[in-house]
């Protein structure tokens, strides 16, 4: 075989690799660090992935910012922020403290940072001191600033310890958090606290919610309530077959066009976690 002859055979292998990498790590990149912003009203902004998908919403007296990012799409948002509040104070908002929600706050020095009760040791240790937020929601809390009214539910143990939900209640408008993945297989870790029985349970709580008519989810595109009718009945449809091997090859069938996030999250990843946590829960009964 001649040089030429090699050459050109590397370059085809090295094409062949670096095309299969792109496609098997682009639902990461778009995850994290691809942005879109989408303007809602004149008032509301909601910028997507960077992280988890954010909002910035203009009141009569502050300025609120739900969700931080991480990394350079975090001074982005901030940026943003500040241009929007001018001499208006920025509110911040964290609905869970996973760090492409929280690695951001070290940017709002000095604004209200609301989150769920976490144990602030634990806090701290995971989002580092410098996004600490001061302010720990236990049950809800309403925030009145004028021409919005802002609700926030910590709906409890879910995809963490403390999920909260944030509801723009004039706007009928609900930031999920992470308790909704958009046609996303979910991200579950055990040291976050994930528990698919409370997460289903907290999901009930959002469809009792009344007049929502648009939903942000924590990734992924903007939708309506379907879609939190939707992460249930992915729950429910991998505990079937989390429970029943049989069924487990339909189950990923049905969600084969919903986000995979190579070696994180896929019907696999969800269907062992829930066995793993059966498993656990059986040792701790006997
Ligand atoms: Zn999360």
């Amino acid at each position: 075989m001649n040089w030429k002859k090699i050459i050109v055979i590397t370059v085809i292998i090295l094409v062949v690799i670096a095309g299969s990498a792109a496609i098997v790590f682009y639902p990461v990149y778009r995850f994290m660090f691809q942005e879109n912003t989408q303007v809602v009203d004149k008032e509301l902004t909601v910028v997507q992935g960077g992280g988890g998908n954010s909002g910035v919403l203009v009141t009569d007296s502050a300025v609120v910012v739900i969700d931080t990012k991480m990394g350079g799409d975090a001074e982005k948002l901030y940026n943003l922020a500040k241009s929007k509040a001018g001499a208006k104070k920025i509110i911040v908002i964290n609905t869970h403290y996973h760090g492409d929600h929280v690695k951001g706050n070290k940017f709002f020095k000095g604004s209200d940072i609301y989150i769920g009760a976490y144990d602030p040791k634990f806090l701290s240790e995971n989002i580092g001191s410098e996004n600490m937020p001061d302010k720990f929601v236990k049950d809800s809390l309403i925030l009145n600033l004028g021409n919005e009214i802002i609700c926030l539910y910590n709906l409890g143990q879910a995809h963490t310890m403390n999920d909260m939900v944030v509801l723009l209640r004039n706007r009928k408008i609900l930031f999920s958090g992470d308790l909704i993945f958009h046609n996303t297989n979910p991200f579950l870790k055990r040291e976050s606290g994930a528990n698919v029985d409370k997460w289903i349970g907290a999901l009930d709580q959002m469809l009792k919610m009344p007049d929502i008519g648009m939903v942000i989810p924590g990734h992924g595109l903007t939708g309506d309530k379907a879609m939190i009718t939707s992460m249930r009945n992915y729950f429910l449809d991998m505990k079937i077959a989390a429970a029943d091997p049989s069924k487990e090859k339909e189950m990923k069938e049905k969600y084969k066009d919903w986000t995979q996030l190579p070696m994180m999250t896929s019907p696999g990843a969800t269907i062992d976690y829930i066995r793993n946590a059966a498993k656990d829960a059986n040792k701790m009964e006997r």
